[in-house]
């Protein structure tokens, strides 16, 4: 088996210097234990924050351990009851090739309902932090304006969709290339979206809202949330899910320089997270899946093949290259 482990903590931007890729010897499954050959890891943004030694909502990677994430694999031996050798699970033993895991922290996860990929993303975690981000946290009202920034990310690219799908005015998205921009006003019908690199944030966002925005869905944070502030309507509301233009970030960051607009506007600015909202789990796949299904809401994924190519993956995924849920195929 190969397990990746996390070989230094980075300094800024991490690079492959920072994982190290072991070969070892896969433990005997003890009593109820289960061994999982992974067929798709995860990386996904909240792993450069457990990178680094700072105190944070999850626990730091422990330098020289092999890292965890969410995974799919199937079993291929069992000692329980309730998992058998063929079935398919989702766990957090990623970033490994093959598991040993307990059972009980294994979910068992049908093949034949989505696509494996989506279990990691669309109807996984991201799914529902989009979902809960949007209805609960930025209480998403029908006909409001709604500015999501990484909009052709895991969580931007729903939480638009869902918006429109729910009868939002209207829906603007940003990202990082002309490409994911043409990707959001064409296959996901958002009604504007512009590429952040392009000019100033807030003379984009101006120009593509001239009415303003009563919904901003941060994934980004500094200059986008600066902006944000600036478009927000009276009584508005900003549901902070990330600030990735901030995660290898060596200083700290000045924007956004405008919170003062939070009086006259009395707008609400709420953080989120995703755990925090696990009971909405069962309602947000009862509406999700099927739309999914339906192909009412469309989902991409990135997928780079080869455990050997985790660490680049998950540097290339903070960098932009991804367009939907970045995946990793460790195996068929
Ligand atoms: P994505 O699929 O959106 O991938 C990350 C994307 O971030 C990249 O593709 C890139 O797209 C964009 N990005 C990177 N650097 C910058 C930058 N400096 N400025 C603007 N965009 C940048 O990841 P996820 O959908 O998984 O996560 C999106 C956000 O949600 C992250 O901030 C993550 O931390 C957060 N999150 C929070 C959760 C919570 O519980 N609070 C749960 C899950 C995710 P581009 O080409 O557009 O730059």
């Amino acid at each position: 088996a190969t397990e990746i482990r996390l070989a230094a903590r980075p300094k800024g931007w991490p690079t492959l210097d920072n994982f190290e890729i072991v070969d070892v010897e896969l433990p005997a499954p003890g009593e109820g234990q289960v061994v999982v050959r992974n067929l798709i890891n995860s990386v996904d943004p909240y792993m450069r924050g457990r990178m680094s030694s700072a105190k944070s909502y999850a626990e730091p990677y422990a330098v020289g351990e092999v890292m965890t994430g969410t995974a799919v694999g199937e079993v291929v031996e069992s000692t329980v009851d309730k998992l058998a050798k063929g079935d398919f699970v989702m766990h957090e033993a990623g970033w490994r090739s093959h598991a040993v895991l307990d059972a009980k922290r294994a979910v068992k996860v049908d093949p034949d309902a989505a696509p494996l990929g989506a279990y990691l993303g669309v109807l996984g975690m991201p799914g529902l932090t989009a979902y809960a981000g949007l209805l609960d946290v930025a209480e998403f009202r029908e006909g409001d304006t709604v500015f999501v920034s990484g909009a052709a990310g895991a969580v931007g690219s729903l939480v638009g969709q869902l918006a429109s799908l729910r009868g939002a005015g209207r829906v603007i998205g940003s990202a990082g290339s002309a490409e994911k921009v043409a990707h959001l006003t064409g296959e996901l019908g958002f009604d504007a979206a512009f590429n952040y690199k392009d000019a100033p944030v807030t003379e984009q966002l101006r120009a593509a809202a001239p009415d303003g925005i009563d919904v901003y869905f941060d994934n980004v944070g500094g200059e986008h949330l600066e902006a944000a502030i600036d478009s927000i309507t009276l009584h508005g509301r900003i549901a902070v899910c990330g600030m990735i233009s901030q995660y290898n970030a060596t200083e700290p960051t000045p924007a956004p320089r405008n919170l003062a607009q939070i009086i006259a506007k009395r707008f609400t600015i709420r953080g989120l997270l995703v755990r925090d909202h696990l009971h909405l789990r069962e309602k947000f796949l009862a509406e999700v899946a099927p739309l999914v299904k339906a192909g009412k809401l469309r989902y991409s994924e990135t997928t780079v093949d080869g455990l050997r190519n985790m660490p680049q993956a998950f540097l290339d995924m903070l960098g932009g290259a991804n367009t939907g849920k970045m995946l990793v195929r460790v195996a068929n």
